[in-house]
C-alpha cells in the first residue's frame, strides 16, 4: 500500500492522474473538491456553508477538509490513498501528518505536477467545454476569472507545500506538461521507487 499526495496547481492534472491509478493500482482516490461538491448537492447544512466558497474559487476552513479526510481513511484492502486537493494549507499537512501517524500509515510521496501556468486557463475552459459537450455537469468554478482567484489561492496557501515536503524528503517534481501517458509512466516510476 503506497500512500501519496498529488500537489499542483487547479487544472495541472492531478484528478486525471488519480482516475488512472485508482484503476490501475486499485487505490483511492481522496479528492476534497469532489467531496465539497456532493456534500452541496446533498442538502446538508454543510453543504450549504461550503457552496458560496467553491462558487467564489476560495479555501473551505480546514477543519471542514480535515474532518471529511479522517472520516475516509479508515478503508482498507485497497493500494493505497492518492490525496487530491489536499492538503492545500499547512494546517492541512501538518493535520494530515497527524491523522496518518495516528493509523499506523505512511506518507510514500509528495508529487508535485510542475506546469505552466499560461496553459492551465486553457485547459479549464477545455474542461468546462468538455463537460458541455459530453452532458455532464459543467464545475462553476471553471471559468477564467473564478480561475484565476484558485490560482492566487494556490500560490498563497498551497505552494507553500512544496518547500514544507521538500524538507521532509518527500517531494517529487514531475513534468505536468507532458502527455497524459508520460505523466502516468512519471507517476508510476515514483511508486515502483517508493
Ligand atoms: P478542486 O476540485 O480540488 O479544484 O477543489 C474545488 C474547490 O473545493 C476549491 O476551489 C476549494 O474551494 C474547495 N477545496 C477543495 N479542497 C480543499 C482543501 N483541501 N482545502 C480547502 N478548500 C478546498
Amino acid at each position: 500500500m503506497k500512500n501519496i499526495i498529488l500537489l499542483g496547481p487547479p487544472g495541472a492534472g492531478k484528478g486525471t492522474q488519480a482516475t488512472r491509478l485508482v484503476e490501475a493500482r486499485n487505490m483511492v482516490q481522496l479528492s476534497t473538491g469532489d467531496m465539497l461538491r456532493a456534500a452541496r448537492t446533498s442538502g446538508t447544512e454543510m453543504g450549504r456553508k461550503v457552496a458560496a466558497v467553491l462558487d467564489a474559487g476560495g479555501l473551505v476552513t480546514d477543519e471542514i477538509v480535515i474532518g471529511l479526510i479522517d472520516e475516509k481513511l479508515a478503508q482498507a484492502g485497497h493500494g493505497g490513498f492518492i490525496f487530491d486537493g489536499f492538503p492545500r494549507t499547512l494546517r492541512q499537512a501538518d493535520a494530515l501528518g497527524a491523522l496518518l501517524a495516528r493509523r499506523g500509515l505512511t506518507l510514500d510521496a509528495v508529487i508535485e505536477l510542475v506546469v505552466d501556468d499560461g496553459a492551465l486557463v486553457g485547459r479549464i475552459v477545455k474542461r468546462a467545454e468538455e463537460a458541455l459537450a459530453a452532458g455532464q455537469p459543467v464545475r462553476r468554478d471553471d471559468t477564467p476569472e473564478v480561475f484565476q482567484v484558485r490560482l492566487q489561492e494556490y500560490y498563497k496557501s498551497t505552494a507553500p507545500l512544496i518547500g514544507y515536503y521538500w524538507a521532509k524528503g518527500d517531494l517529487v517534481q514531475i513534468d505536468g506538461m507532458a502527455d497524459m501517458q508520460a505523466v502516468a509512466d512519471s507517476i508510476a516510476s515514483v511508486l515502483d521507487k517508493a
